[in-house]
């Protein structure tokens, strides 16, 4: 592993102990031309994917649109160090570093670094909530992501060590 994640790991308190515990794949960061930006979301942040899988999240969410379901995206291509921005923000509130890395990858090992990775939300209602398996938008997905290789990453009771995220979706079709 490169020296930034090294630093990175360090500063935020991570050892050995975690990165062994870690069932995450390792995602390297893509070219910077490789990524587009693909929309602005609620928060005005840009939502970028890599170039493959924006192309299959607009087929997607153009489908989605033809039945009456508003795909919203939230998180795309996210770096290393905004990785650790998230877990420190934490920290400082006050939670446990084994805590955090129940729902927040170690980084390296976060699939928005690969930009293939879209956390869906629906109109700003249930965002990053179990809730949002309660939602049209959820079940759409769950009837028609496949067809553009999109699937879900932590189903319910996954192995990964990650909570059940019926918003993270993941494109595989590269
Ligand atoms: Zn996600």
């Amino acid at each position: 592993m490169d020296k930034l994640l090294n630093d990175i790991h360090q500063s935020l308190g991570i050892s050995e102990i975690h990165l062994s515990a870690n069932k995450l794949k390792f995602q390297s960061q893509p070219d910077l031309y490789s990524l587009e930006v693909v929309d602005i979301d609620f928060e005005g942040k840009p939502f970028i994917l890599q170039v493959s899988a924006a192309a299959a999240w607009r087929a997607m969410k153009n489908a989605a649109q033809s039945d009456r379901v508003h795909l919203l995206p939230f998180s795309g291509f996210r770096s290393y160090i905004h990785q650790k921005n998230l877990i420190e923000r934490h920290l400082k509130n006050g939670r446990l570093i084994e805590d955090i890395l129940t729902h927040i990858a170690i980084p390296g090992f976060s699939e928005h670094h690969s930009g293939l990775a879209v956390d869906i939300h629906a109109n700003g209602k249930s965002v990053l909530e179990e809730q949002f398996e309660k939602t049209q938008e959820f079940l759409w997905l769950k009837e028609n992501a496949s067809r553009f290789e999109f699937q879900l990453s932590y189903p319910r009771d996954n192995e990964k060590g990650i909570i059940y995220e019926p918003w993270h979706w993941y494109y595989k079709g590269r």
